[in-house]
């Protein structure tokens, strides 16, 4: 990317702020177990129990960690959890895979939780090692009361990667005093580069209703870092390849939003956070 200018004038460490993001570029298909995809099916083992909703009451600790307003309590039955997204790491090295795993599967409770954050289904992030899986368990219907919504077409990708910059909120305090941004400024600067909402891994948060809030990791106080952006519609913008048309999962989050993944930078199976926007 060229060097960054505000005003005319290159500001040291503004190209530091670029992060290259894979644009995962959905489109319907029939993806196979072994394969990286949205709402497929997932390499799961046939000897391992299939997930249940982690949004619980009392809580249950994988659940990520979004202040949840209640839960389903444990005494009557917990709903079972749907297929997402599964990311293999031969295809998406990007991601921050912990040591002995290579893929990441992601769950959803198909139905609304409520945080003070947003209302979105309940996430559960699997790191897997694929080579460790035999033979594959046959998925549970999705629960009767599930959200149409929440419960995407199967999707494959043809992802290319593209630049990124931060909305003003996610500027490092010394960028914001470099630039001269008075304190409490919410506008990006004049001519700042848009950021559109797409599926994607890396890159920043294309934050449009909210901002960067509350987003320390609880165990470690570490700042966490955007991890995946499932959108609800892909926007075109110029990312440069030959994909003509983006096809929507068919998931429709929180007002046309973005669900968002945010992962410790520091230890990725530090509990994780959720926004919608
Ligand atoms: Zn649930
Ligand atoms: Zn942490
Ligand atoms: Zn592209």
């Amino acid at each position: 990317m060229r060097q960054l200018t505000y005003g005319g004038v290159p500001i040291p460490g503004l190209n530091d702020l670029v992060r290259t993001a894979i644009r995962l570029h959905p489109a319907p298909g029939e993806p196979r177990p072994d394969e990286s995809h949205f709402g497929g099916p997932l390499l799961w083992p046939s000897d391992e129990p299939w997930p249940e909703c982690p949004v619980t009451w009392p809580p249950d600790p994988d659940a990520s960690d979004d202040a949840w307003a209640g839960g389903h309590p444990l005494e009557g039955p917990v709903p079972v959890m749907v297929s997402a997204a599964q990311f293999f790491r031969d295809d998406f090295p990007e991601l921050p895979f912990p040591e002995g795993t290579d893929v990441l599967q992601i769950l959803f409770c198909p139905l609304e939780h409520d945080s003070p954050h947003h209302s979105a289904p309940a996430v559960r992030l699997v790191w897997r090692d694929s080579g460790e899986v035999g033979d594959i368990a046959d998925p549970p219907p999705a629960p009767e009361e599930a959200q149409a919504d929440f419960l995407p077409v199967p999707c494959v990708f043809e992802p290319c990667s593209i630049d990124e910059l931060p909305r003003l909120c996610d500027f490092p305090p010394e960028t914001r005093a470099a630039l001269g941004i008075p304190e409490g400024a919410s506008d990006d600067p004049e001519g700042w580069p848009e950021l559109d909402h797409y599926s994607k891994i890396g890159g920043w948060t294309a934050w449009y209703a909210t901002g960067r809030h509350e987003l320390g990791c609880r165990e470690c106080g570490a700042e966490l870092r955007q991890t995946i952006s499932l959108a609800t519609e892909e926007h075109e913008v110029g990312c440069g390849c030959e994909v003509a048309e983006d096809e929507p999962a068919g998931w429709s989050f929180h007002r046309r939003g973005a669900l968002n993944i945010f992962t410790c930078p520091a230890d990725v199976t530090h509990p994780f956070k959720v926004r919608v926007d």
